[in-house]
């Protein structure tokens, strides 16, 4: 059944990915090193099943045929040939079927969609992985356990793979336009490799079995919430102590908030392909006594506003939206802001009763040293 289906999915996917495989060109130059392996997902010592290709379920497992169950057996061999855990395993299966439904096709973006690369030439990916020719050969490439292992070889490079969100760590070497597009099959993945390795993976928080979940609490705020500094009214801070955001050239902030927000804003593109949609910054007096009037309750009294210190943004989406609590933007902030010392405060947490819904604003609370 999903078989059929999976085709339909491979070619929806295909046309997702037209960049596919330039992240991993700057991985490689960049040769980032290390990653390790992560953690042990060998619960209790059991030796997990092995895994053989001639060995696999007649399926299907969580709706995937037989014959998509021995590509995922190819990829869970390729990785634990490295050493790799079941996390891992997942991530590598998720991304397959993100890509290639798990069927290796000799056919991809450019043959169904047009799709060209960055540079005008055309995308030539193949296989499990949908692997330009940079990554090997066509033979290479074709092959369901050398591409895995490929794949493998760019996720170690991955700066934090093991403890980024699985989604994440795999769209880091894809470089899908979704950085989210793996997550719809991150539970598929994992009963599957679950099945075929005998490792009881699970996706249920706080279960006594390796965890494989979406990557663990979201880091906690540091520094102090924005308030007086300098020795500046709110709303009155000179803006020869502001800096432009370079993309925008229109919102200032604080200089040390602003080369945070520059530093973060280098990861956002990289995951999301476009600039942080930023939809406000400072502040002055006179533009929050013009907010209060424009947004009434939603608005800080004049000389109040966090944005009155050059140390708040907010944060819209592509089109300039405010992001909601369901947006990814929302969710990649929650886990990637706080390490450049951007939070989101309390208040403005859903359902909070200290202050209004707000998923779009963020403050600058400080880097931790
Ligand atoms: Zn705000």
């Amino acid at each position: 059944m999903k078989k059929a289906g999976g085709i339909l999915i491979a070619l929806a996917a295909i046309g997702a990915v037209p960049i596919a495989g330039f992240v991993f060109l700057l991985l490689m130059m960049s040769a980032i090193a290390g990653g390790g392996s992560g953690a042990n997902c060998f619960p209790g010592g059991e030796p997990p099943k092995t895994v053989d290709v001639k060995n696999v379920p007649e399926g299907p497992i969580a709706g995937w045929e037989h014959e998509q169950l021995v590509n995922a057996a190819h990829i869970v061999i390729a990785a634990k040939a490295m050493n790799l855990d079941g996390r891992a395993q997942v991530i590598g299966v998720m991304t397959a079927m993100g890509e290639s439904s798990l069927i290796s096709i000799d056919y991809g973006d450019w043959e169904t969609g047009g799709v060209r690369n960055p540079d005008g030439t055309p995308t030539s990916s193949i296989g499990l992985f949908q692997q330009q020719t940079w990554w090997g050969s066509v033979e290479d490439r074709m092959s369901p356990q050398k591409s895995a292992n490929l794949f493998f070889q760019a996720l170690v490079k991955v700066d934090g793979w093991a403890t980024l969100q699985p989604t994440i760590a795999a769209h880091r070497v894809q470089g899908n336009t979704n950085p989210y597009h793996y997550q719809q099959f991150f539970d598929d993945a994992t009963e599957i490799v679950s099945t075929l390795t005998g490792l009881p993976l699970t996706t249920e928080p706080g279960a006594e079995t390796c965890q494989v979940g979406t990557g663990g609490d979201y880091p906690t705020p540091n520094g102090d919430p924005p308030g007086p500094w300098g020795g500046f009214d709110n709303g009155r801070i000179p803006t020869n102590l502001l800096g432009n955001v370079p993309w925008d050239g229109r919102h200032t902030l604080r200089a040390d908030a602003l080369e945070a927000l520059v530093e973060m804003d280098r990861q956002f593109v990289t995951d999301f392909g476009y600039h942080l949609p930023i939809n406000d910054g400072y502040r002055d007096y006179d533009q929050q006594v013009q907010a209060k009037e424009e947004y009434g309750n939603e608005a800080a009294t004049p000389g109040t506003s966090n944005h009155g210190w050059a140390l708040a943004i907010d944060i819209g989406d592509q089109q300039h939206w405010r992001i909601s609590y369901s947006h990814p933007i929302y969710d990649w902030l929650k886990r990637n802001a706080p390490s450049y010392g951007w939070v989101h405060p309390q208040w403005a947490e859903p359902g909070d009763p200290g202050g209004p819904d707000e998923a779009w604003h963020w403050e600058f609370w400080g880097k931790a040293n």
